[in-house]
């Protein structure tokens, strides 16, 4: 090992950026990985940590500049890892993007052509989205998001990634809660009362949803935290109350009561009308999702002959933009809500040839497999673990004749797409999308063709 210490300053080259957005330097081969650094540059860093094989530091002064480095809008948004690659030109993030997918294809021997990475539209103030955690600062109740790889919370007003109307509703809740003295959550002795708030507004109808998550069951002064909200926020049409008394990271409790309001709202996406329910996964980036959607469809290659299934279907976005185009369309999704959301939206929609079955994508495809429930085109959209084993050996005995992955994890794409290979099926391109523009996530569609013979 080189002679590396503690708190040591020195000046190094970097080669690499991990998929932590860290730049990498190697000193006499031994890795160091640096906040703040951009492949090509020269810093002086701080080491402030070292392992026994890779050690981390910061970035105290640029020396060399890489042409791709952009001011930073606020450098605790990176320090939080809301905006980890905002010191990163977009052009450039998009191709790093590209480069982890191809990087993680030659890992596994795929021969896999990587498109460019189509550009979001939007590349700040796109999410529709926010969970914000609300804890104590310097005696005060603060919103804002963890310090990266800590629970510590850094106070933030303006978010930068989203809708700006979202931004100024969790503050005039926070406002609202300081009024009524409501403790925040404390997380070391599991005590005091709103551990998140939860805003979604639709890209479309501006419809608003807040959810004010609690340990407690009890939110002191509801009431006149309700009739704030209304007075501020006339997009609101929902009011949420989640309770979540574990100790967990997990969000969202299993109980979740109307406070004022509707229990949804919807929004729009590719002509059609979707109901999203607090509990349902939703698109955080609608602009881009339209385009996301649109390559999915085209790589299924629907003529309106074909039976589709729909794996991880959420509230149904995929499967009924399909259905316009296919025989029948089969989702199944786990969470509840999710489902019967999706049901109402293909009432809301008019649209009939869809069938929505809630339970485990791989408990469901074993019995739709036993069944010899014949499709053509599997479509996927799994968390960030991608397929379950169970989900692939389904597969394997179903064989639908095309597969559509959209992934949003390259790692285990990388890994699911190798796994189907044993059973024949090939892929010829990736195209990423990208959904999170300043972050490091990485979303891609792909389709897999069965072989034959
Ligand atoms: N295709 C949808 C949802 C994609 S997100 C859309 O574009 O909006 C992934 C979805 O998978 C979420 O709705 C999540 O609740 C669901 N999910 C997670 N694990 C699952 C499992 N084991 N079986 C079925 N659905 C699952």
């Amino acid at each position: 090992m080189a002679q590396l210490a503690k708190n040591q300053e020195l000046e190094v080259t970097i080669t690499d950026l991990t998929y932590e957005g860290l730049g990498v330097a190697k000193v006499d081969g031994f890795p160091l990985f640096i906040d703040n650094a951009l492949p090509g540059e020269k810093v002086l860093i701080h080491i402030t940590k070292l392992d026994k094989k890779y050690g981390f530091a910061f970035t105290k002064q640029i020396l060399v500049q890489s042409p791709d480095r952009v001011e930073a809008k606020d450098r605790t948004l990176t320090q939080t890892g809301i905006a980890p690659l905002q010191h990163l030109s977009y052009a450039a993030q998009l191709k790093f993007k590209r480069q982890q997918v191809t990087e993680l294809y030659k890992k596994q021997h795929l021969d896999i052509e990587v498109l460019p990475t189509l550009p979001s539209p939007q590349t700040s103030g796109y999410r529709n989205k926010a969970q914000v955690p609300v804890r104590t600062v310097q005696g005060q109740l603060a919103t804002g998001f963890y310090k990266r790889r800590s629970h510590t919370l850094l106070p933030i007003t303006d978010f930068y990634i989203q809708d700006p109307e979202i931004d100024r509703a969790i503050l005039v809740v926070r406002d609202l809660l300081r009024q009524y003295n409501v403790p925040a959550y404390d997380e070391q002795r599991n005590a005091g009362v709103v551990r998140h708030i939860m805003v979604r507004r639709g890209y479309f109808t501006h419809m608003m949803m807040v959810v004010i998550v609690t340990r407690t069951r009890q939110l002191p002064h509801a009431k006149e935290i309700v009739a704030g909200i209304n007075a501020q926020l006339p997009e609101v049409a929902s009011i949420m109350q989640n309770v979540n008394a574990k100790r967990t990271n997990v969000i969202l409790g299993d109980h979740s009561k109307t406070l004022w309001g509707q229990d949804y709202i919807e929004d729009q996406l590719l002509g059609s009308t979707f109901r999203i329910s607090a509990q349902s996964f939703y698109q955080v980036n609608p602009q881009q999702t339209e385009n996301l959607y649109g390559k999915a469809i085209d790589a299924a290659g629907l003529t309106g002959k074909e039976t589709v299934i729909d794996a991880y279907s959420g509230i149904g976005t995929i499967s009924l933009t399909m259905a316009r185009h296919a025989k029948h369309v089969y989702g199944v999704e786990i969470v509840p809500s999710a489902v019967a959301d999706a049901r109402v939206n293909a009432e809301l929609n008019g649209i009939d040839n869809v069938t929505f079955k809630l339970g485990k994508a791989e408990d469901v495809m074993q019995q739709w497999g036993e069944q010899k429930l014949a499709s053509d085109v599997l479509m996927v959209d799994p968390p960030r673990k991608g397929l379950a084993p169970e989900f692939i050996t389904a597969v394997g005995s179903m064989l639908p004749k095309k597969v559509v992955y959209v992934s949003c994890n390259p790692a285990t794409l990388a890994r699911d797409i190798k796994a189907l290979a044993e059973f024949g099926y090939v892929a010829k391109q990736t195209q990423p999308v990208d959904m999170f523009p300043q972050t490091l996530h990485v979303e891609s569609v792909t389709a897999l063709e069965l072989q034959q013979d």
